[in-house]
């Protein structure tokens, strides 16, 4: 198995070419795959708490827990130890997916292996709504979810007093490689969650745009914005595809959220992980510059935080 594992990630390295960053984050995983992945920093241990109206946790990666009064959101399930069999986790997940008993929607932004993991799928309660982007249908095993939609920027599904809405984000699709060539435009989305006049915009994954956010910031007033601040750094906003963290706090202030809570780093080994937590402190030093600190909800992997 770890002679076929090795042969499968030396061929994935030639085909990557000269690109140096997929090559980094495959190397830094097959030089750690006999090494234990050390436990999160903490753990949820209840998942659904009593009397509030929104707290929110992270499980690690674009993985968040979101409670809203009553009902259980998680964006973007991730509790494997590896994506696609080969990038390894730097961190065990902050919850044992067994300890929930019901989710009311599980939602997907995109097809990204990071993103869309079937073995994670596969361990939730399904009692609840799977969502994801127009074009993933194909994709998605029939994991017995007891209601299924596929969503393209700006639909609106509602249930449950639950108003769910697509969003556009700047991001891309194929989880193949090759399969980008016929999906045209389709295949990644945000969301915006609205249950009780509480508004939660999860991004998924997204570099900047001049127009999109602004756009999402008029016709929703947002308490709470999650929001991916890796894998880009620099002085500037962030590549074409992936904000870096100032990208990612242009994105916060465009939608016009109260809180920010950044996902997207310290979890997987990619690239160059010489300090996982660069990202939170460069956000961090950028929120304090700006005066609002107190607005970022920078979470440690496993770590619950009830925001109202
Ligand atoms: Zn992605
Ligand atoms: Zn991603």
């Amino acid at each position: 198995m770890k002679h076929l594992h090795f042969t499968l990630v030396s061929l994935i390295l030639v085909l990557s070419g000269c690109n140096s960053y997929i090559q980094r984050t495959i190397w830094q995983s097959i030089t750690r795959i006999g090494e234990p992945i050390p436990p999160a920093p903490r753990m949820i241990t209840t998942p659904m708490l009593q009397n509030v109206k929104l707290a929110v946790s992270w499980v690690g990666h674009a993985t968040a827990l979101i409670q809203i009064y009553d009902k259980i959101f998680i964006t973007d399930p991730l509790f494997t130890n590896t994506i696609g069999m080969i990038v390894k986790r730097a961190v065990k997940p902050g919850l044992d997916p067994a300890l929930l008993t019901k989710v009311d929607f599980t939602l997907i932004s995109h097809m990204h292996f990071d993103h869309l993991s079937y073995g994670s799928l596969d361990m939730l309660p399904k009692n609840g709504t799977l969502v994801f982007p127009d074009g993933l249908a194909e994709y998605v095993p029939d994991f017995g979810f007891r209601e299924v939609d596929e969503m393209k920027p700006w639909d609106v599904i509602e249930g449950d007093s639950v108003r769910i809405t697509a969003v556009p984000v700047q991001h891309f699709n194929g989880r193949y490689g090759i399969d980008r060539g016929w999906m045209g435009e389709r295949g990644y989305t945000g969301y915006v969650i609205e249950y009780k006049g509480i508004v939660v915009f999860f991004a998924g994954d997204t570099g900047y745009n001049l127009e999109l956010f602004k756009e999402i910031g008029r016709r929703f007033k947002i308490d709470l914005a999650i929001i991916p601040i890796a894998p880009s750094s620099g002085s500037g906003l962030g590549s074409q595809v992936h904000a870096s963290p100032l990208g990612a706090l242009e994105i916060f202030k465009d939608v016009g959220a109260h809180y920010m809570m950044p996902i997207h780093f310290g979890t997987m080994l990619f690239g160059s992980t010489s300090n996982p937590l660069g990202p939170l402190d460069q956000l961090r030093a950028a929120a304090a510059d700006e005066g609002i600190s107190d607005r970022i909800v920078g979470l440690e992997v496993g770590e619950q935080r009830i925001l109202y």
